[in-house]
């Protein structure tokens, strides 16, 4: 009898296990708002959605195919700037110095975080034991007390002696990584990593040291201790989280460059890194999500507001400057403080110069998608879309395996000097990156394009929210228990048509909430075949709410002419000049689509101009292209005077042709620009 029992408890055991793990698979977000209290909807699972081929299909496979595993490889590589190798010497496993940059753990982690996102659909059990793998080695190289940093662990350099160590921001990702890991897998191997990592960090600041009130550099420790409050409900967790807001900026000696000099609550202006910037606003938006304090709220709004009227670029790139100063406008501090990879002043945007890490782009999105989760407001989906679709994108190469750092909007010849880090190419990822340069933004990319399918959809209290549009599908349940299944299908950023087909609906009325994007003009809906009378405004949701029964067909019809833009008279480097926009694609002319002899700052644009889009299949992967009757002027004599006459030549007509911003320097080294002088 007795061990009959205890087989039943064992059983039960087990049926608990299977159930508990059951409860997990349906919470597979990577932003898991599901239970927070100030959220207009929450996001779905890793698993909910899938693209189904399409601009983003594609992708996420070439994602999976090439970009994650190439990764893989040359991180492992002890000569790459983040690698692997540092895990394995801290846990003991091989002898060796401490190699690449102070934040590369965090960059490790990244692509664990890649790597769980794409095994929520594809199950690939290669993929599973290389991440068993890794987790093992980052447990044995954790302290006993829980701490982990190898740049520290394998140094002589001592714990939390100097703010530039990144230690907060690898062991952020960390936290991320292991909440995804565990939400997709159901193991605890790398969670328990994370907890005890955690409760360490706990007890360091807690009792709000005020030496280290500025250590978090790059804050992603905050977004990283949120998701774990919201993986185990341990509210010591979100308590850290908001510990880490509030410190920041708590003391004198906080510098513009990581947004210390002014507490969070109190900025006005959008200062400093691009990316610390960002990934600190994210953590804030997380602590808002669950505390709903209005001032955290309000001071976000007030620096979207500075970002979005005067600090962004067309592309959604945020960081203007490569060196520079804060120039604070509206709260005056003499002496400005020195920053870098940063915002600029007010409309100082340049061209050339303008640095756009691919971690601040990526980051703006981030941020723009936890406020839109806020609030619901499209104005927010309409920046995450221009990131991905122009300053995100431009960072990877066509074939998924080489990147850049920098995200400028013009490129001049190759005896123009460029930026640190910058490149004339993209920096290819099967041989390792220099001991210089920075291999944060590959790991970004891998995990944000594995997961941006969770950025697309939304669910709430009887709706289903469609924030970006592309071929796929998504399998869910309504708050409440309801399914609901729906397919896309797009051509989507080529073509605007969007067709979705309700596959399974509940049986009461439900909304459907489809963004209309802010560029859009004259949208039209329509409802298995009628022209629909709900009112499409753009940069808002439009609002379908109806019984529905599978089969039924919503027709979104997003025109997509050619649209020329311009710039706030006060960018003054864009005077006179304008770029070329197609739906969410910003465009830019290369030199390799130039006639000979044409000069790139030659090319004059009509602001009547006709133009022709036209599909081109065997063009960098398929793009469409824009062309147009332009107008070149002839080159001087004195081209290489620093100031001349105009000419008085007539300029002559050529075919231009522009191609998508993103895919620019896919044809081997070139000239570019986005803006071009108009007529
Ligand atoms: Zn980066």
């Amino acid at each position: 009898m007795k061990s009959n029992h205890s087989i039943t408890l064992i059983l039960t055991a087990a049926v608990l296990a299977v159930t508990a793990l059951e409860g997990l698979a349906a919470n597979k977000e990577v932003v898991n708002v599901s239970a927070s209290p100030h959220v207009k909807f929450r996001t779905i699972g890793l698993d909910e959605a899938r693209w189904t081929g399409g601009f983003w299909g594609e992708r996420w496979e070439q994602d999976c195919r090439v970009t994650i595993p190439t990764m893989k490889q040359v991180m492992e590589l002890s000569t790459n700037s983040a690698t692997f190798y540092n895990l394995h010497v801290a846990a003991g496993e091989i002898q060796g110095k401490f190699f690449g940059n102070d934040w590369g753990d965090g960059d490790c982690y990244k692509w664990i975080e890649a790597a769980a996102s794409v095994y929520a659909l594809n199950h690939d059990p290669e993929l599973d034991r290389q991440m068993d793998e890794i987790i093992a080695v980052i447990a044995k190289a954790q302290a006993p007390d829980g701490y982990i940093s190898t740049q520290i662990q394998l140094t002589d350099k001592g714990r939390w002696t100097n703010l530039n160590h990144h230690e907060l921001y690898n062991m952020g990702h960390l936290l991320t990584a292991a909440c995804i890991h565990h939400r997709v897998t159901g193991k605890n191997n790398f969670l328990n990593v994370a907890r005890k990592l955690a409760d360490y960090l706990c007890t360091v600041f807690e009792p709000l040291p005020k030496e280290l009130a500025h250590f978090c550099f790059n804050p992603s420790n905050i977004m990283g201790v949120a998701e774990l409050y919201r993986t185990t409900g341990d509210k010591k967790y979100l308590r850290l989280a908001e510990i880490f807001v509030t410190m920041r900026g708590s003391q004198p000696d906080g510098s513009d460059q990581q947004q210390a000099k002014v507490p969070l609550r109190e900025e006005m202006e959008a200062v400093g890194h691009a990316v610390t910037a960002a990934y600190l606003w994210c953590g804030a938006a997380d602590v808002y999500a669950e505390t709903g304090e209005q001032s955290l709220f309000d001071a976000l709004e007030r620096l979207w507001n500075d970002v979005t009227s005067c600090k962004m670029y067309i592309t959604g790139g945020t960081a203007a400057l490569h060196h520079g100063e804060s120039q604070r406008v509206r709260l005056k501090r003499w002496p400005f403080d020195s920053v870098h990879e940063a915002f600029g002043a007010p409309y100082q945007l340049p061209n050339r110069t303008g640095y756009n890490e691919t971690c601040a782009n990526i980051a703006n999105a981030m941020w723009n998608w936890r406020m839109l989760v806020l609030t619901g407001e499209a104005k927010y989906a309409d920046v995450m879309e221009r990131v991905f679709y122009n300053s995100m994108l431009s960072a990877i190469g066509l074939e998924g395996k080489d990147y850049f750092y920098s995200n400028p909007l013009r490129r001049c010849g190759e005896d123009v000097p460029l930026l640190n880090n910058d490149s004339l190419a993209r920096w290819p990822n099967t041989t390792p990156a220099s001991p210089v340069h920075c291999f944060c933004c590959p790991p970004n990319l891998a995990r944000t394009i594995a997961q941006l399918h969770t950025y697309a959809y939304g669910v709430s209290v009887g709706a289903v929210w469609i924030h970006l549009y592309g071929a796929g599908r998504l399998d869910t349940q309504l708050t409440g228990g309801d399914s609901i299944q729906l397919t896309q299908t797009t051509d989507y950023p080529w073509d605007g048509k969007i067709s979705i087909r309700i596959g399974k609906a509940p049986a009461k009325e439900m909304a459907l909430r489809l963004r209309i994007p802010g560029w859009v003009e004259q949208p039209m809906l329509k409802i298995n075949g009628q022209v629909a009378g709900e009112k499409l405004q753009p940069a808002s949701y439009a609002e379908i709410r109806r019984g529905w029964k599978a089969g039924d067909v919503v027709e979104l019809q997003l025109p997509m002419p050619v649209i020329l833009m311009e710039s706030h008279p006060l960018v003054e480097e864009n005077r006179n000049q304008v770029a070329v926009m197609r739906g969410p694609l910003v465009y830019c002319l290369e030199d390799k689509d130039l006639p000979q002899g044409v000069a790139i700052e030659n090319v004059r644009i009509e602001r009547d101009a006709k133009w022709q889009v036209r599909r081109e299949a065997n063009l960098l992967h398929g793009v469409t292209v824009l062309e147009t009757q332009a107008r070149a002027v002839s080159q001087t004599k004195d081209a290489n005077a620093l100031y001349r006459r105009v000419p008085t030549a007539k300029a002559h007509s050529i075919l231009l042709r522009l191609i998508p911003y993103y895919a620019w320097c896919n044809r081997g080294v070139s000239e570019m620009t986005v803006w071009l002088p108009a007529l």
